[in-house]
């Protein structure tokens, strides 16, 4: 298919000389060399060694739903380009950003209506957090509302406003103390948690736990609370159905705006458009990026109600290439892709189909504690011990998933649990192939560490 540059030495030389490799643990990179990809199509894509792997992981970044090489997106993105790139912010939108915003509106939980574009998810969560920020203030009533609760293990971003509501990758603690105001409370995780409880009644107790939380920054100081709907870490922890409805009302008991980060999860990522529809929740502001464009066009955005956004006489806050023609076209188009081809249906069927596969292959697994997803977001969580549920403290998981790279499958170590997120065009005779390859890594990693 594609063939690798020839020059492909000079390219890897060139990498190491010139380019920064974010989150790349640096040994390894000098050691196996950098990833550098030459092709992509359908659901597969192609290294500088002439390798083809079937990408499980929709790109490192979870944003490649509609896998590589489609041509529509850049078509429409070519076309809006040459019509009318880009003009600007503040009040001035390219004609089609009216449009792409109205649909939105209708495909975002209830009264989530008018939206900020920006060029990605830590804008999207900057703008989301700030929006919170100054409602408060215009509102009256909490005029000094500046804190945000977060929750352990979240992922909100990289710039300052959404790194300090985050706490996982250990990105945090090299830019600390960010901003001031933000406090982390527990998050309902499945399987296991620090406290040994069982899944639904530990939900209920970090639910209590904001309620507290809220009581002792003082509700008056409290902008917002931040939570994604499936928390990354550790591999998509689906949270029990009691824990949203309950933070729900706690936060409308105490006058602190919900944010929903939905920048991984949506646009079909989970089977429906967006997860908070699994949970019945609305937030009061969501965000999202990623798969809005299929990652052809870097775009993010954060939508609201109207209430919100009619308290702010201005909203103070801007991002040059907010609502740039090329992301409109490409979030447009694959918009409008997905409701062709039932796409997000697809996600939903053959997402169920891939957990059957994988909860069957690994049912006698002794290392596997747990396999969960929803949609096309799958986890796979290793335990050295059954009973006690204790994590390996070495590094089964990685090797778990080099094993599954080394037979052309691509996944990825998160924690203690190995993640999957294919393209939501993945076929089923291509998830059947990445299941044998996981039940067969999984096995041989197993006998190494000595288990059978
Ligand atoms: N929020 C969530 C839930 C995310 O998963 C991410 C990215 N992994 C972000 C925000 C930040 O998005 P970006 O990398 O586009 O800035």
């Amino acid at each position: 298919m594609n063939k690798p540059p020839e020059n492909i030495e000079a390219i890897n030389q060139a990498a190491f000389e010139h380019c920064i490799f974010p989150l790349a643990e640096m040994d390894a990179v000098r050691r196996d060399g950098p990833h550098i990809w030459v092709g992509g199509q359908g659901v597969e894509l192609t290294d500088n060694n002439g390798r083809t792997f079937l990408d499980m992981m929709s790109s490192h970044t979870r944003a490649n739903s509609l896998g590589y090489g489609n041509e529509e997106i850049p078509r429409a993105i070519y076309d809006q380009l040459v019509k009318l790139h880009y003009v600007g912010t503040v009040d001035n939108f390219v004609e089609p950003a009216v449009a792409l915003a109205e649909t939105i509106a209708g495909l975002a939980p209830g009264r989530l209506s008018n939206l900020m574009f920006v060029s990605g998810g830590s804008e999207a969560v900057e703008t989301a957090l700030k929006l919170a920020k100054q409602y408060q203030i215009d509102k009256g009533g909490k005029p000094r509302a500046y804190k945000v609760i977060s929750r352990w293990n979240a992922y909100h971003g990289s710039t300052m406003g959404a790194l300090s509501v985050t706490d996982w990758l250990g990105t945090r603690h090299v830019s600390e103390p960010g901003v001031p105001g933000t406090s982390l409370i527990p998050g309902p995780t499945r399987y296991r948690n620090p406290f040994g409880m069982e899944d639904e009644p530990y939900a209920d107790f970090c639910a209590a736990y904001l309620e507290q939380q809220i009581i002792h920054e003082g509700p008056e100081n409290v902008a917002a609370f931040i939570a994604e709907p499936i928390m990354q870490a550790h591999g998509v922890q689906i949270p029990p159905p009691n824990y949203f409805p309950k933070i729900r009302e706690i936060c409308d008991r105490h006058g602190v705006l919900l944010i929903i980060d939905e920048v991984i999860t949506g646009f079909g990522r989970t089977g429906a458009w967006f997860a908070s529809e699994h949970f019945g929740v609305e937030g009061d502001i969501m965000t999202m990026a990623k798969a809005m464009t299929a990652g052809y066009f870097p775009m993010g955005a954060a939508i609201t109600r109207k209430e919100i956004i009619e308290t702010i006489p201005m909203f103070r806050h801007v991002h040059t290439f907010s609502g740039h023609g090329g992301g409109v076209a490409a979030a447009t188009t694959n918009i409008a892709i997905c409701q062709r081809d039932g796409v997000i249906a697809n996600a939903r069927d053959n997402g169920r189909y891939f957990l059957d596969a994988l909860q069957s292959a690994l049912a006698g697994s002794p290392i596997v504690g747990d396999v969960r997803g929803l949609g096309m977001w799958l986890a796979i969580e290793f335990t050295a011990d059954k009973a006690t549920r204790q994590h390996f403290a070495d590094d089964t998981v990685k090797a778990v998933v080099q094993r599954m790279k080394d037979m052309g499958v691509l996944s990825s170590a998160i924690g203690n649990a190995m993640e999957m997120a294919p393209p939501l065009i993945t076929t089923r005779d291509q998830l059947d192939r990445a299941a044998e390859v996981t039940a067969e890594a999984v096995r041989d990693i197993a006998r190494a560490r000595g288990f059978t």
